[in-house]
């Protein structure tokens, strides 16, 4: 079966042996990380470099750009298969491929409507938890099933049940999985079998705070907005974080009232007023607090101090008025590194002024103006934005945790929680250095399993 490492590009050399060469699987078509962020990855660097002729499926894990912005160049390349996905990803998909197609493909509206037409006619949802089979031939079969993974909304694991000559195997990939105790979403749970486990490791060196840390350490930096009519910025990806943040933000105002109700929150971003949208028309996959917030009558994605800005204009608008006002404000804008977006005009206007405040509830990639920030900020430092250098005044801070990847000690929980040990584990999907930790990690907690760093 050929498949590709999630979120990593997918290498041709890597298949697995226990269904028919002939027929597989592609898991996730994204970008590189940090790739989205750079905005200028030209077309050859996107082409699909691997054969695709065997590959009878995709299958999606989550609607991340890292995972799924390259699915328009596998339609190109003549992948004809459908598209696998949970139900909200369904759902999600299409609306972050427009704009991925928007930003990097054409501007082509007629070509744009005819890729996304393709690939709805393409998607098939499948609900959590049942097996879908994917190819039932002579040399071999193969089931899928996904399984949730609390990383957003719709994420999943997915479990590959593979039958050739030389036997039965299940393989279960991790794709993103979530840290326990996020906001919204259920944690995942251990899968009941892997035979063979891919495994992410974005935080396989690291671990978390756990969420009461995370929501005081949030409540303090909203509190010297709150204070001084200071405002936060919040660089932060349109899908999870956001979201996750809004429902944060909601619960320390409903906690609190009084002076809180001054707050405002600015929502700056299309995608992100259009995936909170989604969020909230999606409440069964909420998890039960969540749920049992809406039921006793709060709404905590569309509350009264939420504003959403869409229109450029509205947004250049937003940047000058609240440079100058006194008001207390939180605004939640993209990209989550600073290298584009919206949030660099915030950046531009805010900086400087020592009672705003940025708060980083990503993770920052090396080279990116936010790892700079982040570095630099608490020094009295400068970063470089546009091609010009601006001091950096305003409190830098950082909360981990939003939206994010499970922590290492959450990573090894899954694995610990499979009842028989995996005989192998490779490990994808993170920094060299996340990867060998995880690696030591786990090569002690499960001494039977071979694990295996794939280059
Ligand atoms: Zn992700």
């Amino acid at each position: 079966m050929g498949v590709s490492p999630q979120g990593d590009r997918p290498r041709s050399g890597f298949r697995e042996p226990a269904a028919s060469p002939q027929a597989g699987i592609l898991i996730d078509c994204g970008l590189f990380q940090g790739q989205e962020e750079s905005r200028g990855s030209s077309a050859a660097d996107l082409a699909i470099d691997f054969p695709i002729d065997h590959i009878r499926a995709l299958v999606v894990t989550h609607v991340h750009i890292d995972h799924v912005g390259r699915i328009p160049y596998l339609l190109a390349a003549g992948f004809d298969g459908p598209i696998i996905c949970s139900e909200p990803s369904a759902i999600m998909l299409p609306e972050i491929l427009e704009d991925a197609l928007k930003i990097g493909f054409t501007r082509d509206r007629a070509l744009i409507n005819r890729v996304l037409e393709l690939i709805r006619a393409r998607l098939v949802p499948l609900p959590y938890g049942r097996w879908h089979s994917v190819f039932e031939e002579e040399a071999g079969s193969l089931k899928v099933r996904l399984q949730r993974a609390g990383h957003i909304l719709g994420s999943a694991y997915v479990e590959c049940d593979a039958v050739s000559g030389s036997g039965a195997e299940r393989i279960v990939f991790s794709g993103d999985l979530g840290a326990p105790h996020s906001p919204l979403l259920p944690e995942p749970s251990p899968p009941e079998r892997a035979d063979r486990l891919v495994i992410e490791s974005t935080y396989g060196d690291k671990n978390h705070e756990d969420r009461e840390t995370r929501r005081y350490r949030l409540k303090a930096v909203l509190e010297h907005a709150l204070e001084d009519g200071g405002t936060v910025l919040i660089p932060a990806f349109s899908i999870g974080r956001t979201q996750e943040l809004l429902y944060e933000i909601e619960g320390l105002i409903a906690e609190f009232g009084g002076f809180w109700n001054n707050l405002e929150i600015v929502v700056d971003s299309p995608l992100a007023a259009e995936f909170t949208k989604i969020y909230r028309d999606l409440k069964p996959f909420w998890d039960e607090e969540a749920r049992a917030l809406v039921a006793a009558g709060r709404h905590p994605l569309s509350f009264e101090q939420l504003t959403v800005i869409n229109s450029h204009e509205d947004h250049l608008n937003a940047v000058e008025y609240l440079a100058k006002s006194h008001r207390p404000c939180v605004v939640i804008a993209g990209s989550g590194m600073c290298a584009g977006g919206r949030v660099v005009n915030y950046l531009k206007a805010m900086l400087g002024d020592a009672r705003n405040d940025v708060l980083f509830v990503g993770y920052q990639a090396a080279g990116t103006p936010g790892r700079d920030i982040l570095n630099y900020g608490p020094r009295g430092g400068w970063v470089e934005l546009d091609g010009e250098r601006y001091d950096i005044r305003a409190q830098v801070h950082t909360v981990g945790g939003y939206s994010a990847h499970a922590g290492q000690e959450d990573l090894l929980r899954f694995v610990e929680g499979i009842p028989q040990s995996p005989s192998e584990i490779r490990i994808v999907h993170g920094d060299e250095g996340a990867k060998r930790a995880l690696q030591a990690k786990l090569r002690k907690l499960v001494p039977v399993a071979d694990v295996v760093i794939p280059d």
